[in-house]
Formats: structure tokens, sequence, C-alpha cells
């Protein structure tokens, strides 16, 4: 979703709005207007006035909701980036994905607890309160509306909050955070469809129910759309939790003598090879790695001192480098190219010997191989040459929300 307009902080959490909330606050506006002109009695003024206070306190109600959510995620340490208020509601960004099955369910309950509450409570108020007739009536509205909230919330398909307690319950129950993810997104994308049949289905059968019908489609095709993106990333995450380094890696390096002059490695090696495309150099002597030669190295070497300092002087040894084991799972792959912010990343083999070098392009290559997705080889070629994933393929917050399970 793109940013909204940040209008404010609450408890540290920037709040925003999105320019898409205009348009649902106008339409609740108008239908509690005509409501209370017509039901109520209201004059069109007065009635236009408490219908736009009526849909400011739901948003005041669905920013609670929000606040439950991100307030119990804060407790747990987890920090939250924005609440934004937008067509469909609200929604809570928070940065990272609770840690246990337990945790996750607390967060996602905390919200439709907030609603339930102010139900009871307004609902109370309203009976209890000695308050004229036509406000008792607003304030039991407003009961009733977060009671909706709290219901609708529960639905148990992504991207409701009922969507994310069926995603913890199954996460609980197989042990597999990927597993949980997959149903819920499955249960969303079904309700979802499900939504828009019906919309679809009410309008054609009685044209009357009208805007109803339609909004009931728009929110299904809002939901299956959610739940699909949340689909292909438990697929991602599947994936990539099926990969290994050695999946990944290519022999895209040189081993070049450590003891040639720095002169003669750029001349023999360098110049020789296209200024897009250079491999990765390391340097050996008797048999052993002397360890990697950056470029950069070379740079800030006084270019009076390259034909009289050999290469074992300017080397990295392994031991200094980030490195992964050919062993280890491709997540902690993408994880240490963002932690080093690298263009590749040197993998070892058991015996301490570099067995190969993967680069972001290498990563994606690997997880489109297992996912069976063609990717075309100019793309791969595009993401090494500028050392970052495409907008739509974010690796990097794909893992962070894998955890260590
Ligand atoms: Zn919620």
């Amino acid at each position: 979703m793109q940013p909204g307009r940040r209008v404010g902080t609450i408890f540290g959490i920037p709040l925003l709005i999105d320019s898409s909330w205009f348009i649902i606050l106008a339409l609740f506006t108008f239908s509690n207007a005509m409501t209370l002109q017509r039901g109520a009695g209201f004059d069109a003024p007065i009635a236009w006035v408490a219908g736009l206070i009526l849909a400011l306190a739901l948003f005041g109600s669905v920013l609670l909701h929000e606040l439950g959510h991100s307030l119990v995620a804060k407790f747990q340490g987890i920090k939250v980036n924005s609440i934004t208020l937008f067509l469909f509601g609200g929604v809570a960004a928070i940065e990272e994905e609770p840690k246990t099955p337990g945790r996750a369910f607390q967060v996602a309950i905390a919200g439709p607890a907030v609603s339930l509450a102010l139900f009871f409570i307004l609902a109370a108020a309203s009976q209890v309160l000695a308050l004229p007739t036509a406000i008792a009536n607003m304030v039991r509205d407003l009961a009733y509306l977060n009671g909706v909230l709290a219901i609708f919330n529960m639905i148990p398909g992504l991207p409701l909050d009922g969507g994310q307690v069926l995603r913890a319950a199954v996460w609980k129950i197989t042990g597999s955070r990927i597993q949980g993810l997959r149903w819920a997104a499955n249960a969303g994308k079904t309700l979802g469809w499900f939504a828009i049949f019906l919309g679809i289905l009410l309008y054609v059968r009685s044209p009357q129910t009208g805007f109803s019908a339609v909004w009931l489609a728009v929110i299904g095709w809002f939901v299956m759309s959610q739940a699909s993106s949340y689909s292909r990333i438990s697929d991602l995450q599947a994936a990539i939790a099926h990969l290994t380094a050695s999946a990944a890696m290519t022999r895209h390096f040189r081993v070049v003598d450590a003891n040639i002059t720095v002169d003669q490695f750029n001349t023999q090696y360098i110049q020789r090879e296209g200024d897009d495309d250079m491999p990765a150099f390391y340097a050996s002597s008797d048999g052993r790695y002397r360890g990697m030669v950056l470029l950069d190295d070379l740079q800030g070497l006084e270019r009076s001192q390259w034909d009289v300092t050999v290469v074992h002087y300017i080397v990295h040894p392994l031991t200094d480098i980030p490195s992964i084991a050919e062993t280890a799972p491709l997540q902690d792959v993408i994880e240490k190219l963002e932690a080093h912010n690298l263009r590749y990343i040197t993998v070892l083999s058991p015996a301490e010997a570099v067995s190969g070098v993967i680069d972001r392009g290498d990563v994606v290559r690997a997880v489109a191989q297992q996912m069976k997705v063609p990717i075309p080889e100019g793309i791969i070629r595009k993401i090494k040459l500028d050392g970052s994933y495409p907008s739509g393929l974010p690796l990097e917050a794909i893992v962070k929300s894998m955890g260590t399970d």
C-alpha cells in the first residue's frame, strides 16, 4: 500500500491517513446523514454535522482497534512503524513478526478485544447515562458498529485478524510458521472469492441491494488480493527454506597467485574482465588460500607501489571477511548479504576453501528454479548489476518474517 500523509503520532507511532480514507469518510457521513434525517427526523444541517461526528467517532474506534494490536506488539518489543487509516479501515504495520504462535495470537486478538470492549462500554453508556434521546441513539449506533468491527475482523482468513488467529493456531499445531501462513492465506482467498460471488449474486438477484452488494464484492476483492500476496510470500518462504547456499552459488571467481605484483594482477586479470561482470578474486600460494582481493584496495594503493607490492600484501584473510558454509540455509545467505551490505558473499567448503560465490541475482535464480518459475536471465543480470532485489520481490523482508523455526 502507498504511504499515506502523516497527521500525527500516538504512543510514538506515526499515524498516517491515506487519501482513499476521505472517500469512505464522505460515504459514511452521507449514509449517516440520510439515516438521521429519515429515521431520527433531524433537520438537514444538523443531520450532516451529526453524520460527520458519527463517522469520525467510528474511525476513532478503528484507531483504538489498531492501537490494541500496536501496543501489544510494542509490549513484545516489536517496533510499530505506522498506523494507517484507509478505504477499508485501518492497518498497523509492525517491523517484524512475533516470535512464537502464542505471541502472534496476542497481537492478533488485541484489536478485536478493544472493539468488543468499546461495544460493551458504549452500549452501557447509551443505557445508563441520562443523555438526550438523539445522542443516546448515536452512542448506541457507535456501540453497534464496534460490535460489527469485532465480529467482522474475527472472520478466519487473512488479512483479517481472524486470519492471523488461524495462522497462529496452525503454526502452534504443526510447529511450522510457513504452514500457518499458507493455511490462513488460502482461507482468506476462499473467503474473498465467496464475498465477490455473493456480492454479484445479490446484485443480480435483487438490484435494490445496490451499494451494499457492490461494496461486499469490493471488500471481497480486497481480501482476495491481500490473501493472494500472503500466499505468494508463503510460497517464497517455503522455497527459500528448502535451499542451502550450495544450491545458489556459482563459480564466478578467479584464484590468482598471491606472489604476483599488484601491477601484474591489474594487467593480467582486471583489464581483461568486462567492467560490469567482474568476478570475485582470491589469492593463493603454496596450495593455500591467502585471502580475498578487493578492487577498492587497489585504488587505495599509490600507483608507484603497484609493481613493488605483491598481492599477498593487500589480501583480506578468509577468516576476516563475511562468508558462509556450503550447507548453510539460503535464508542465512540472504540475511548476511543485507547485514554486511555485500555485493556477493564467499561460500566456503568444509575444508575452508573457496567453493563459490553468491550474489542477489544467484539467490533469485535459485529460488525461481525451486518454484519452477522461469525468470529471464536479463532480469537476473539486472539484479546482479543493481546489487538489489526488484521492488516486487523484497526478499530481505520476506526472510525476516520467516523467523528461525
Ligand atoms: Zn485488527
